[in-house]
């Protein structure tokens, strides 16, 4: 089901971790409904790019799956606010990370990962807090601003 022009919400909620384990990972009415401001988001972010093809590594997981997965309680995936990609026809994670810093687009949290960008947006009724962070590996502590 296409939920903006270029992101179905199969892309959004699929999650490799729910697969293997055979967890369930359906969304349920308001999750569906944050993925779809996820996916405008999105939407920005790719005409930002220069129109080019986004991978989503990571979308919705429900707390089940996010625990198996390794991620913190806390994460915004578990509402189906963040989104995990990589859009390597224009440049690493940490030259789409930088693009995204400095335009306007609005997110809660930009963080270059290892691997992939994750942008997460603000839960209802929250302002957004425009936070940019670096994390270098998995046990390694968030580092302020895009560090490449
Ligand atoms: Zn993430």
């Amino acid at each position: 089901m296409k939920i903006s022009e270029h992101f179905t919400l199969e892309e959004l909620s699929f999650s490799e971790a729910a697969a293997r384990l055979g967890l369930d990972n359906t969304p349920i009415s308001i999750v569906i409904t944050n993925l779809r401001l996820v996916a405008a988001v999105m939407e920005r972010i790719r005409t930002l790019l220069g129109d080019r093809p986004i991978i989503v590594h990571s979308g919705y997981r429900s707390a089940e799956v996010n625990h198996a997965a390794g991620g913190v309680v806390t994460s915004a995936h578990c509402h189906g606010l963040a989104c995990d990609f990589v859009c390597s026809a224009f440049g690493t994670p940490a030259e789409v990370a930088l693009a995204i810093l400095k335009s306007d687009i609005e997110y809660d949290q930009l963080i270059l990962e290892y691997g992939w960008v994750h942008v997460g947006l603000a839960q209802g009724g929250l302002i957004s807090r425009q936070e940019a962070l670096t994390k270098r590996s998995t046990l390694a502590a968030y580092e302020s601003g895009i560090r490449a």
